[in-house]
């Protein structure tokens, strides 16, 4: 074991003990709360299926203690100067940011997801709430709209308790997401992290809770989908549900939150394609390609796990990801040098695997990987895998795989290659590698995505609109996007006393 390898594992194991000590549990009304007598779940780690800790799994009327939390604290922090919530943001911030070793670790062991990318994912939580922070005094405003007999003002007001549910695959940076704008704009919030993966959300309270964020406003409830999960989109307090998960669960979701009419705002799957065009800086290009599937395990929402290549570069290309595929270092997830660290969850990783056994029926051939990768520990990993030859059609080619599998297609003149990239039922991103100005803005016009990146890797800036169309999603985050979802618009008219009113019974 290496050195740095060993100072992390043993930093891990110290932030893990009190974690050990006790079941977590859920975080409501400004307290850590154990329910007694009720099921724990172990929480296992991929990296050699050993236990982590025990964990509340969250009931019905543990969500419905935290709803009521929630709607209990809301008028306080409505009440709430925007500028005194952006202080306790900023405050927030700080805290992960002191705490950023910490949640970086355990989130690795918790994950699987390599310390290298989660270290950043630590920061860059704290990124998200001072950008919200920094919004939160002009978060009510809204526009004016003069007409000839009315003048027409709007202004936003927060819609309530929300409840946030998240996956697993890059947990606590995604929750900043929700949670920071969520808070920003006036809401309280329940938070149900994913079942696999419970750890670092408690720490997000903590750290709250320290900030000055005032008790229930924001709450978080163990526990798993078809229990806690369900139970918060019926709850009648929480107003809107934002939810970052599968496509299957969002149609759960929709359908559970239609008693109560629920506001949503999901961030779905994908089986994004990346374009590589004959006439692009291919060296440039293939950084991107490489880095935006086999990064994060490729357990990542916007992964390009479909590469189309032009048919006059594609041996040469695919040759290359191949040989990089070949020597990305697959390894235990807190060592520095590790690319690829294990898979979340067993269940996932036999469903990957039968990804690759089912690919190889279909008829592809395996230019790089293709199977479970034996690192001596016991743990869930998979190569990296390239297939090539693969046909648009190819449920290999159509369904998210959600590890780190690229599938190769070929593709003989622009069109083709919009035609291919459209014909998946996704839509969460696009990226586009040409050198030729106006077939990079065609190809963007054209591809069904929410998010274009243009000889780029996923870059993402806070203010811009975050989302999928098709089934990776319904609404968009960042800047006044989130803002739009947490608040309600009111407009107000004005009459200048000029106008007709229409007359009746005269
Ligand atoms: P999942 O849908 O299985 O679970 C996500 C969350 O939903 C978990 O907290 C789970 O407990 C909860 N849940 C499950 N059933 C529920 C129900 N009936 N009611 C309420 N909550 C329920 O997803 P996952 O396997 O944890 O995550 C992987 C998926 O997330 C992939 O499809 C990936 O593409 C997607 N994802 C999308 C984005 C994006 O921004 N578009 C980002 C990250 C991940």
């Amino acid at each position: 074991m290496g050195r740095e390898l060993e100072g992390n594992v043993e930093r891990a194991a110290g932030y893990l003990e009190r974690f050990k000590a006790e079941p977590l549990g859920h975080f409501i009304g400004g307290k850590a709360v154990s329910p007694g007598g009720r099921d724990l779940f172990d929480n296992i780690t991929p990296i050699d299926g050993s236990i982590l800790n025990e964990v509340v799994g969250g009931t019905a009327e543990d969500i419905d203690l935290a709803a009521v939390a929630a709607d209990a604290a809301f008028e306080a922090w409505v009440g709430t100067t925007g500028q005194r919530r952006r202080e306790i943001l900023h405050d927030v911030a700080d805290g992960i940011i002191e705490r950023a070793d910490e949640i970086a670790l355990l989130e690795s062991i918790d994950t699987g997801q390599p310390i290298r990318f989660m270290s950043k994912a630590a920061l860059r939580g704290a990124a998200n709430f001072r950008y919200f922070a920094d919004r939160a005094p002009e978060a009510r405003n809204g526009v004016s709209l003069p007409d000839t007999d009315h003048i027409n003002y709007t202004s936003r007001t927060p819609i309530g308790p929300v409840g946030v549910i998240t996956p697993w695959n890059t947990p606590f940076m995604l929750s900043t997401w929700k949670i920071a704008p969520a808070l920003a704009a006036g809401c309280t919030v329940v938070h149900k992290p994913a079942e696999w993966s419970p750890i670092t959300a408690s720490i997000l309270a903590e750290i709250g809770q320290a900030a000055g964020v005032p008790e229930g406003t924001l709450n978080v409830v163990q526990g798993f989908g078809e229990t806690a999960g369900k139970s918060l989109t019926e709850h009648r307090h929480i107003k809107a549900i934002a939810f970052v998960g599968e496509s299957n669960t969002g149609s759960l979701i929709q359908a559970q939150g239609a008693p109560t009419l629920k506001r949503l705002h999901f961030e779905l799957g994908g089986k994004n394609p990346v374009i590589v065009f004959e006439d692009a800086d291919l060296d440039r290009a293939l950084e991107a390609v490489v880095f935006m599937i086999y990064s994060l395990n490729g357990e990542r929402c916007t992964s390009s796990s479909r590469v189309l290549v032009h048919e006059s570069i594609y041996d040469e290309f695919t040759a290359r990801i191949a040989e990089r595929a070949g020597n990305i270092r697959i390894g235990h997830p807190l060592d520095p040098s590790t690319e690829i660290g294990p898979l979340i969850h067993r269940t996932h990783y036999e469903n990957v695997l039968s990804y690759l056994s089912m690919a190889e029926e279909e008829g592809v051939t395996v230019a790089a990987g293709g199977g479970a990768a034996d690192t001596g520990e016991g743990g869930l990993y998979v190569k990296p895998t390239l297939f090539t030859g693969a046909a648009p059609e190819m449920r290999i080619a159509q369904e998210e795989v959600f590890g780190p599998v690229l599938t190769a297609i070929p593709f003989d003149d622009e069109a083709g290659a919009v035609r291919i990239a459209n014909n998946v039922e996704y839509g969460l991103t696009g990226y586009i590698w040409t050198r030729d100005v106006g077939r990079a803005h065609r190809v963007a016009r054209d591809l069904e995505a929410g998010m274009i990146w243009v000889n780029s890797e996923n870059v993402r800036h806070l203010g811009t609109p975050f989302g999928g169309t098709k089934a990776s999603g319904i609404g968009r985050d960042g800047g006044d996007y989130s803002f739009d979802f947490y608040m309600e618009t009111k407009n107000v008219s004005i009459a200048y006393d000029t106008h007709t009113i229409p007359r009746l019974g005269t």
